[in-house]
């Protein structure tokens, strides 16, 4: 059979799918100078490729069916596997009708298709549930599939082929720009899926419980990645990387021992690391690692599921991490349930004390199937399910109005990005005469975005 594989490019702002909010994806669409000058970076540099549709394809490919992959064109083929999202998922059956009347038979793949399968039902032939391989695997023996089909969890990750990033890397302009992170490009890669977290809003932990494959099978895909490309750029898509400290150890011990010679980023909690741990993760390749903080408040957390971290570590591990050069990347979540003026006032002033390289500020979303949902749901006003993007309110705040919240959105990139320290940081320049300049700068340029917020909304204490 010919198979073509979609993962269609978003429309309106910049759209990221795949394993981004688990699956449901998101759309940053500027609403400030900062914001715009934030869009434009997440386009140079956050456009991957899907790794979902990088494991269907080698499926497809081992039982000997032939792949085409496309990120808008409509192709000739015998069946048409589009990845999902909830953020443009309009665009994505606009396509799939498009393709049924060239009489191909298509199928969606993802969490939006698992949980929402209302919203595809009228323009598909069939839509998987659940983590796609299973039914994947059916499918490419041969198997007719119609209507909603479960596709059970594949528990033992080792069992599944290695990604084939050449067969969904053509559509791309350049054969070797995977990625737009690195110049060269980035190869994603699973090394676990899942979480054993419990936050309550993480749509991360919806499909499946958390697994994770043996460290061998990891370095083997990462030796054959370094068979194909010079010193590859490897972005690990694990909800949480160093969730097992003596597996990632084994882990960079093996990529050193087997002379890999690779540059990886990862997505971790802090309290999952440490100096040493920092420093082993820096010798086998690692460059820059990202961590939800979300919120400064332990009660705001702990109403949610999450454990908090103490601030104190979490200022040593990103100390730590400026020392070995590891760029850094936080993530904040505003407007939890408990969340007020002041709390989120507090979260930004803690993002920019923290001062990790990069920031990213969304608006607390609360995705179907979570925890979150069922609480929340008679609190929810937006009807149309695109807007669950990340970044637009979405259900009436117990103590913020939708206004004051998309006020407090802007003012944390505002407060974070416009700060010399930002530069600093991005520029590596941390010697002490240097930083204490660029401290005094950084709190003049404060007290003038705070006078010019106050004359618009009053005080944000940041
Ligand atoms: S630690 Fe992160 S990935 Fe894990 S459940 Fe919490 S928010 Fe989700």
């Amino acid at each position: 059979m010919r198979i073509v594989l979609a993962d269609l490019k978003g429309r309106k702002g910049f759209v990221s799918k795949d394993t981004v909010a688990g699956g449901y994806g998101s759309r940053f669409k500027p609403f400030s100078k900062t914001t715009a000058w934030v869009h434009l970076f997440k386009r140079q540099y956050h456009d991957t490729p899907s790794v979902h549709l990088a494991y269907i394809a080698a499926i497809f490919a081992q039982s000997g069916h032939d792949v085409v992959f496309t990120a808008g064109g409509l192709v000739d083929g015998d069946l048409a596997i589009v990845l999902s999202s909830l953020v443009d998922y309009r665009h994505e059956t606009e396509w799939a009708d498009a393709m049924r009347t060239r009489g191909v038979r298509v199928g969606f793949a993802g969490l939006a298709t698992s949980k929402m399968p209302h919203l595809f039902a009228d323009h598909a032939d069939f839509i998987l549930d659940g983590e796609p391989e299973a039914a994947i695997g059916r499918l490419a023996r041969g198997e007719r599939l119609d209507g909603i089909c479960k596709s059970e969890a594949i528990m033992d990750l080792d069992s599944l082929p290695f990604p084939r990033w050449d067969l969904i890397t053509k559509a791309r302009p350049l054969g070797i720009q995977l990625s737009t992170r690195p110049v060269g490009g980035g190869f994603p890669l699973l090394a676990s899926r899942g979480c054993p977290e419990f936050c309550t809003y993480c749509p991360h932990r919806i499909l499946a419980g958390y697994r994770a494959r043996s460290v061998r099978n990891v370095v083997d895909e990462i030796e054959q990645m370094c068979q194909r490309a010079r010193r590859p750029y490897i972005i690990f898509r694990d909800s949480l990387f160093s969730e097992n400290r003596e597996r990632i150890v084994e882990l960079c011990d093996q990529i050193r021992a087997r002379g890999l010679s690779v540059s990886f980023e990862c997505e971790t909690r802090l309290d999952r690391v440490d100096g040493e741990l920092l420093r082993l993760m820096q010798a086998a390749g690692l460059r820059t690692m990202s961590f939800g903080v979300e919120s400064v408040s332990p009660e705001v957390l702990k109403r949610v599921g999450r454990r908090p971290i103490p601030p104190n570590h979490q200022r040593q591990v990103i100390e730590h991490c400026r020392e070995l050069r590891i760029v850094t990347s936080a993530f904040f979540v505003l407007g939890f349930p408990t969340d007020d003026w002041q709390s989120i006032a507090a979260t930004i002033d803690f993002a920019t004390d923290l001062s990790p390289t990069f920031a990213q500020f969304k608006l607390l979303t609360p995705y179907p199937g979570t925890p979150l949902w069922k609480q929340m749901e008679p609190l929810v006003f937006e009807k149309d399910w695109e807007k669950f993007d990340g970044f637009t309110p979405t259900f009436e705040h117990p103590n913020l109005t939708s206004r004051e919240l998309m006020f407090l959105l802007g003012a944390a990139y505002t407060h974070f990005y416009m700060r010399p320290s930002y530069l600093a940081n991005m520029f590596r320049l941390h010697n002490t005469v240097v930083r204490g300049w660029v401290d005094r700068m950084d709190r003049r340029v404060s007290a003038r975005i705070t006078r010019r917020e106050t004359e618009i909304m009053g005080p944000v204490t940041c």
